[in-house]
């Protein structure tokens, strides 16, 4: 006994070029144009019926993409790496703090962006409080502060903070 599906895209006999053109980036309404497939129709089988291997090509991509942002995120680091550097030999306290500022905002970007890529769903961001690399930079943060006793206590203060 055949059992048939009722979903018009399922049974389309250009459906796996189909799938693969929706997956590239093909928009609902152009595919429904060139299959002649309601559009409706199209999003529910894109929804529920997409076959698991084109999804993983999907969710591959994402994965791309995040890691894209990861190396924007690191590139950013490192710039600011560079300003406080230079803020330190040239004695701008206000320029180092604002740099350092912009660094710990990084590194939480950065522990966003690697939770994202990181397959267990549920990684706690706040973790990345209690992580070796953390604490590192921190040390690093407060050690080149060293000349600059206000701003050293304000990010200290800071920092007990988010430990809170
Ligand atoms: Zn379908």
């Amino acid at each position: 006994m055949m059992t048939e599906s009722k979903c018009s895209v399922c049974r389309h006999p250009e459906r796996d070029t189909l799938e693969r053109e929706l997956i590239a980036g093909l928009t609902l309404r152009d595919a429904a144009d060139k299959y002649a497939l309601g559009k409706d129709a199209l999003g529910r089988h894109k929804r529920n019926h997409l076959s698991k291997a084109l999804k993983a090509v999907q969710e591959r991509r994402e994965m791309a993409g995040a890691q894209k942002a990861v190396d924007r995120a690191e590139e950013l680091y490192v710039k600011a790496s560079a300003i406080l550097e230079g803020a330190e030999q040239e004695g701008q306290g206000a320029l180092a703090l604002s740099a350092i500022k912009e660094l710990r905002a990084t590194v939480e970007l950065l522990a966003k962006l690697t939770g994202e890529l990181d397959e267990r769903p549920q990684v706690n961001v706040l973790n990345v409080s209690s992580s070796p690399e953390w604490l590192a930079i921190q040390q690093a943060m407060l050690e080149s502060l060293a000349p600059f006793p206000e701003a050293r206590i304000a990010v200290a203060g800071t920092l007990e903070e988010l430990e809170a």
